[in-house]
């Protein structure tokens, strides 16, 4: 995160799976899968270099890729796209998040993002020159406070930067709650960027795509990646999707900082996208089973479990253990039990940290056999 002298550090997944690796802990800290998506979309990786596809792709991204987002968005959502002016592929969601930013938001404006916030959110509005303001999502459900919200949106804000579902809260946010996001940002003349990532990871609740809702897709970017969706997180893939004219801003930062993106995995991420319905509903169902594992690991290790309704990643409040500095906890962990994780703290403003200092996050995208040795170890810290 950008410190307060103005420097960046190194992240917290880099750090603590760097104390994982050390210590030979079960790294439940950093969200990616310990099992490999689709072989089809390996094997159209694979087939895509041997045939030569080594060589810049566009800027934009292949057409096949961004023809294959436009039509992922309206057979699951209805949204219409043009694949040319709507579309860009992006080096992974990370690119989507800091070209926007960079793109559309400086010195001046206020971005809104709620609190905690994924940490290149901090990172990216600190290097925009803009100011970084938050709202609470607070326990037990980690939903917005809609009058908190409303408060702190006014003329300045230039962006509302919205991720849901939430890393790290878990929480998926409803219909009603988009749509005072919505309103706010219509009274307010803001854009909105929607950080979509884990919009099939949903267990049991609707993922309901901010641009869907009346009054948004001309003033909303959806990003997107492949790399949660498709268990390819070293892949890289991404993309960012609105109006014409906002994406082409994205598209003109985007050349200074990639220029193009991975060109033997578009097609293969191509190919994911035109999947057939069974996967996308397995993905979610084989992810809730492994919460489901989990959670019963940390209750049974004497820890408050907040069960989420989507993504990777459960929260928990250690503070039924006398834990008051989760952040102190996360690099001991390893050493102690076993297990790493991420403090949720590091996602926060100093006040932000306050209200969640004994909270950590785990992630449960691991096969059952090592989410079930975590549990076993983890109930050592009783
Ligand atoms: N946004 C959120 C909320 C994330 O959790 C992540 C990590 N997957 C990213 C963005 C970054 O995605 P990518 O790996 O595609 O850059
Ligand atoms: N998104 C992943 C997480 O929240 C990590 C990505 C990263 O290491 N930057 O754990």
């Amino acid at each position: 995160l950008l410190g307060a002298d103005g420097r960046l550090d190194a992240t917290i997944f880099e750090e603590i799976t760097t104390l994982a690796v050390r210590t030979g802990a079960i790294n439940l800290g950093q969200g990616f899968p310990d099992e490999d998506g689709p072989r089809i979309m390996a094997e159209a990786a694979r087939d895509a270099i041997a045939s030569g596809a080594n060589q810049y792709a566009p800027g934009k991204g292949i057409p096949a890729l961004r023809e294959a987002i436009a039509a992922h968005q309206q057979r699951f959502y209805g949204l219409e796209l043009d694949p040319d002016s709507q579309v860009v592929v992006t080096t992974g969601a990370t690119e989507a998040i800091a070209a926007a930013l960079l793109a559309l938001t400086g010195p001046g404006d206020e971005v809104l993002t709620f609190e905690p916030f994924y940490d290149s959110y901090g990172a990216v509005i600190g290097l925009s020159g803009a100011t970084h303001t938050t709202s609470p999502l607070a326990a037990p459900d980690f939903h917005p406070d809609l009058e908190a919200l409303e408060a702190a949106v006014s003329d300045r804000t230039r962006a509302i930067l919205v991720n849901n579902p939430h890393n790290p809260m878990g929480s998926v946010f409803t219909r009603a709650e988009l749509t005072r996001i919505v309103e706010l940002a219509n009274r307010h003349d803001a854009i909105i960027i929607t950080d979509e990532v884990y919009e099939h990871l949903t267990f049991g609740v609707e993922h309901i795509p901010v641009a869907t809702l009346p009054g948004a897709a001309e003033r909303t970017l959806t990003i997107s990646s492949a790399g949660k969706t498709f268990s390819f997180t070293g892949w890289k893939v991404g993309w960012v999707s609105g109006p014409a004219e906002l994406v082409a801003a994205v598209r003109t930062v985007k050349q200074f900082l990639s220029y193009s993106s991975g060109t033997p995995f578009q097609p293969a991420v191509a190919a994911g996208l035109a999947l057939e319905q069974e996967f996308f509903n397995g993905i979610s169902s084989s992810l809730q089973a492994k919460r489901d594992i989990l959670a019963e690991g940390l209750r049974a290790a004497g820890l408050e479990v907040f069960l989420p309704e989507g993504t990777y990643f459960i929260n928990v409040d250690a503070a039924p253990l006398g834990v008051t500095d989760a952040t102190a906890l996360a690099y001991r962990l390893p050493e102690l039990v076993g297990v790493a994780a991420i403090p949720v703290p590091v996602f926060c403003h100093p006040e932000g940290a306050e209200r969640t200092k004994s909270l950590l996050r785990f992630a449960f995208c691991k096969r059952a056999e090592v989410l079930e040795e975590a549990a076993s170890r983890l109930a050592g810290l009783r």
